[in-house]
């Protein structure tokens, strides 16, 4: 039997796991970009009346059914209908009011002519067109009536749904709670990066890669600092993050003498789910759940490319659970592969690749050096390419999958239409 879980199976069983938040109710002017927790019905028809559409006048049609520019039709101006319309009296047969964009539509007029199609006098009116049944006027009620449903609970509320929730007079809405993520770097090697690395030191980065993933979807990271290779450390720092919905923790999984995390784990009342994922970069992979608080717990790898990709293929969807996303993975296209790839067969590699959109077609190619401690290899491109498990060769114009991480490949620099 082979050693480790399949990308596949380990995302399922996290995901079998991992719950999702309960709900909080904010201002919705703070709620974009989050996850709507109630379905949303109108309770009132919008726009609420019959309104202008046009600066120009309100009138009834019969009066200027025969109107155009050679025979105009003079109409008596007699009232303007202020912003919000309050006192405005019903139109009478053969009369006008001045009228203005969004004005309410007096009661007996039933179309605008636009100011263009006039000319004004002194308190009179000459209408130049016939206007169509309604012409310029928005109807109530033609955006939404009271009892329908306007948006489903699930939905990560964009701008049009933060309008369309003022208009129906919702100024706080309830979202699902974005999780908290506690963070642990561990090494003895370790310093913070206003330190000094000599005698084999290395700045500890990946706290700062991952509380920007965790910042990109709305988590909040909380940073537990670095543990030295010390159990008791180490689990004091972890003991601090129990409050948190998750622990994410980088190095220290493996096998080696100077390896705790697992152990310490186990000690704090983390029971481990699995250990290992036939992957590249990030084999070393424990997820466990801390039985008492319900934490979850990521150990991922140290190697700084292989801690970035595994949040991304294990924490980033379970995080997106939690928060209330339906749609819990990043975007896939297929592209062509520029350059031929090789590996041996057994894990999943994840390859680099810099993207670029020729004659209608993405091509992909590998960011140069592979290696996990090779984090530039994660600036240089813009999505990560599946070489399937089970593959030992991936020809040069072929097609893979690749995993869009930087959505600002759809970016242009030029209007592109
Ligand atoms: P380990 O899992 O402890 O064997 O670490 C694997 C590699 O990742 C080692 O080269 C570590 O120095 C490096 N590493 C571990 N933690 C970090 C970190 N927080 N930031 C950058 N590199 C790290
Ligand atoms: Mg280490």
């Amino acid at each position: 039997m082979r050693e480790g879980l399949s990308v596949g199976e380990a995302q399922d069983r996290i995901l079998e796991a991992t719950p999702r938040l309960g709900d909080e109710t904010i201002p919705a002017f703070e709620a974009a970009g989050r996850v709507l927790a109630e379905p949303i019905d109108s309770t009132r028809r919008h726009p609420p009346a019959d309104s202008s559409a046009m600066d120009g006048y309100a009138l009834r049609r019969e009066d200027v059914s025969k109107a155009s520019a050679e025979s105009p039709v003079s109409l008596p101006v007699v009232f303007e209908v202020p912003a919000g319309g309050h006192g405005v009296r019903p139109l009478a047969p053969g009369e006008a009011a001045r009228i203005f964009t969004g004005a309410p539509l007096p009661e007996g007029a039933d179309a605008v002519v636009r100011q263009e199609d006039t000319r004004a006098g002194k308190g009179r009116v000459e209408i130049r067109v016939t206007p169509s049944p309604g012409e310029h006027v928005r109807r109530a009620g033609e955006d939404f009536q009271a009892g329908d449903r306007l948006i489903e609970a699930g939905v990560v509320l964009g701008p049009a749904h933060l309008g369309v929730l003022a208009s129906i007079g919702r100024s706080m809405v309830a979202v699902h709670q974005q999780p908290s993520v506690a963070l642990l770097s561990s090494g003895d090697e370790l310093v913070e990066p206003d330190r000094p690395v000599d005698g084999g030191r290395i700045v500890s980065s990946n706290s700062y890669t991952l509380a920007a993933q965790c910042r990109e979807i709305g988590a909040r990271p909380i940073y537990l600092g670095i543990a030295p290779d010390e159990p008791r450390s180490i689990e004091k720092r972890l003991r601090a993050g129990l409050r948190a919905d998750v622990i994410v923790s980088s190095a220290g999984v493996s096998v080696g003498d100077h390896d705790h995390v697992r152990g310490v784990l186990e000690r704090i009342g983390c029971r481990l789910r699995f250990w290992g994922v036939r992957m590249k970069p990030g084999y070393p992979l424990a997820f466990g759940v801390i039985e008492a608080t319900g934490t979850l717990v990521f150990g991922l790898p140290g190697n700084p490319v292989s801690a970035a990709v595994t949040f991304e293929e294990f924490v980033r969807p379970a995080l997106r659970k939690m928060m209330g996303h339906r749609s819990l993975f990043r975007p896939v296209v297929r592209a062509r592969l520029a350059e031929s790839l090789h590996k041996k067969a057994g894990r999943l590699h994840f390859v680099r690749v810099r993207l670029e959109s020729r004659d209608g077609e993405v091509w992909a190619r590998a960011t140069g050096n592979q290696s996990s401690g090779v984090l530039t290899s994660l600036i240089r491109g813009e999505g990560l390419a599946i070489f399937p498990a089970e593959s030992e060769t991936l020809v040069a114009g072929s097609e893979v999958h690749v995993q869009i991480l930087d959505m600002g490949f759809f970016d242009r620099a030029d209007r592109g239409f």
